[in-house]
């Protein structure tokens, strides 16, 4: 029998598949993630056998708790890391999405060259400037670049946001395109340690308009797994 979540990610698929087709888009450009934050291991391994190459956390704890009881698979941290806490995951994520300071830039350089590895990071932009938000202005953006350029140990891979919530995913279409000019300045930027290839934006409520406006990660938990109990 058909699983719901194998269903669901057949739905998803289809989908992607859907508004790729529609906006002439390769649907192999588009990475998807299966945010599996508050998922057991059993839900999580399920997401795998069915498909799911990518997950993502935003909790540093739920990482640790689960690691060793998920199947083989590319783990991206997408919430909010504290510095304190690099040194549990950096030899665990394959990505970091949520990079917000010069200080947290330092700390996974520094365990990065710990481990001999480089850590692949995104920039998190708040681009509608929300009080509420993580994530670098865009105003800072640049200064915050070219400072980043001496940590030998990270690679800046691209840029990420989290939009506003909304009803309707119109709204935030704005966000997504002012994130997509902003990725395209940079992108073929001569600074070092920058090869910028991946947008992470769009979520179950507005991965369709995200991926439209040139997103090519987006992150997908209710949609896969159902609706939380607690965030
Ligand atoms: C929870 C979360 C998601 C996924 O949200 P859904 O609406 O459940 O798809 C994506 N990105 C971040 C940073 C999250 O915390």
């Amino acid at each position: 029998m058909e699983s719901i979540i194998n269903n669901n990610i057949e739905i998803i698929n289809n989908r992607i598949e859907h508004i790729c087709q529609k906006a002439g888009i390769s649907r192999e450009d588009i990475i998807l993630i299966g945010v599996t934050k508050t998922r057991n291991p059993d839900e999580i391994n399920e997401a795998i056998r069915g498909g799911i190459g990518n997950i993502g956390e935003n909790k540093v704890q739920e990482i640790l708790d689960k690691y060793d009881k998920v199947l083989p698979v590319k783990w991206h941290m997408i919430g909010h890391l504290q510095t304190n806490k690099v040194k549990y995951i950096i030899d665990k994520v394959d990505m970091i999405h949520s990079v917000d300071s010069i200080k947290l830039v330092q700390e996974i350089d520094r365990r990065a060259k710990q481990h001999n590895l480089k850590m692949n990071v995104l920039i998190q932009v708040n681009v509608a400037e929300e009080e509420s938000k993580f994530g670098i202005k865009t105003e800072d953006l640049a200064s915050f670049l070219m400072q980043v350029e001496k940590y030998d140990n990270i690679i800046i891979k691209g840029l990420m946001t989290v939009a506003p919530y909304v009803e309707n995913p119109e709204d935030v279409r704005i966000f997504f395109h002012r994130m997509k000019q902003i990725f395209d300045t940079y992108k073929s930027s001569p600074l070092k340690n920058i090869d910028m290839k991946f947008l992470s934006m769009g979520m179950t409520n507005d991965f369709e308009v995200a991926i439209e406006e040139g997103a090519n990660m987006i992150r997908i938990g209710t949609a896969i797994f159902g609706s939380r109990n607690y965030i």
